[in-house]
């Protein structure tokens, strides 16, 4: 038997010690993909979406550690035919955000406009546009034609707001981004955002794990100055305990000055194999880094970091201690707004 520590938990914390956390009122997660889970799911991938032994016992799991962290409502990515099966078992727990993408390059626009209607016929609250620099070869701009359609579409239909994956950790680009011309460079994701920005002022728009920039919130700053109508959500734990606490100075300012702007998110994944711990850990460490001023080693396995020789193999997790007014909004006043309940 192995002895490594699992992901998450690798500096061996009590996650029941909480006496740091400073908020207890209602939180709304804006990003999180609460799926149906099966056994021939791919192990670490995301649920395959279909085919027999479609359990709820992960979400089940999943739901019950978010409310007991304070989670009273959950806005899951998850397949159209989860959404049904899903709202019978936790009501108003869950609302839905609609996924609209292709799967290959030449997938007719006609099948993204399919998923789009299936999602609306479903009552998604918002639609979400994944453009990350790894999903171009498959023609996943997010202000690709189809996408710009899309966007029209789920507008008339009432639809109010759309999220978006743009960009990724500075570190990727280092890494499985550094051929610029096959992914572009990071200011490079930013184009399209900002082109469809100006187009729908009219939306609200989601930037989905901090805008993908939490390394510089000055860009950060420009971004939410130039366009009123974007917000942030702090989703991808990892990355986020990794590049905010070394900027928590200049991250406390930002979130304070626009507090109106960002929105709590985790981007758990049920898998069907994973332990209650993980659940645990991401929430544990999401409320820690915003709300708290706690300082430690990061209790999260995270790949991406590089630690220096001798140092402990995980980043400072330094909590930015935001108000307890910035945090109401953050946690769920913004996304309140957004989702009338
Ligand atoms: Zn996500």
């Amino acid at each position: 038997m192995s002895t490594a520590p699992p992901e998450y938990n690798v500096t061996g914390i009590d996650y029941r010690r909480r006496d740091h956390f400073r908020y207890a009122g209602p939180i709304i997660d804006i990003h999180a993909h609460v799926l149906q889970t099966r056994p021939d799911d791919p192990p670490s991938g995301p649920p395959k979406g279909f085919g027999p032994g479609a359990s709820l016992a992960q979400a089940e799991t999943m739901l019950e550690v978010a409310a007991e962290f304070g989670v009273v409502q959950t806005v899951t990515m998850c397949f159209p035919d989860d959404i049904p099966v899903l709202r019978a078992r936790f009501g108003d727990a869950l609302r839905f955000n609609g996924m609209i993408s292709k799967k290959t390059a030449d997938e007719p626009d006609d099948a993204a406009y399919r998923t789009l209607d299936t999602f609306l016929q479903h009552g998604v609250a918002l639609i979400k546009f994944w453009a990350a620099p790894r999903g171009r070869d498959r023609g996943l701009f997010v202000d690709a034609p189809w996408r710009i359609e899309a966007a029209k579409r789920a507008r008339a239909a009432g639809v109010k707001v759309i999220m978006v994956h743009v960009a990724d950790p500075d570190a990727w680009f280092q890494t499985v981004y550094a051929d610029a011309a096959k992914f572009g460079t990071k200011a490079e994701q930013y184009v399209g955002l900002r082109r469809m920005l100006e187009l729908f002022p009219d939306l609200t728009w989601i930037g989905a794990h901090m805008g993908g920039d939490v390394e510089h919130p000055d860009h950060l700053e420009a971004l939410l100055e130039q366009y009123p109508h974007l917000l942030l959500d702090t989703s991808a734990t990892k990355w986020q305990v990794r590049e905010a606490s070394p900027r928590r100075a200049a991250l406390r300012s930002l979130m304070t000055r626009y507090a109106d702007r960002f929105l709590f998110g985790t981007d758990l994944v049920t898998r069907h194999t994973l332990q209650r711990e993980h659940y645990v850990s991401r929430y544990w460490c999401q409320r820690t880094l915003w709300e708290s001023t706690w300082e430690g080693p990061s209790p999260i396995a995270d790949s991406d970091y590089q630690p220096p020789p001798g140092g402990p193999p995980t980043p400072l997790l330094a909590g930015l201690g935001l108000s307890a007014e910035v945090i109401a909004r953050i946690y769920y006043h913004n996304a309140r707004r957004l989702l009338p309940a």
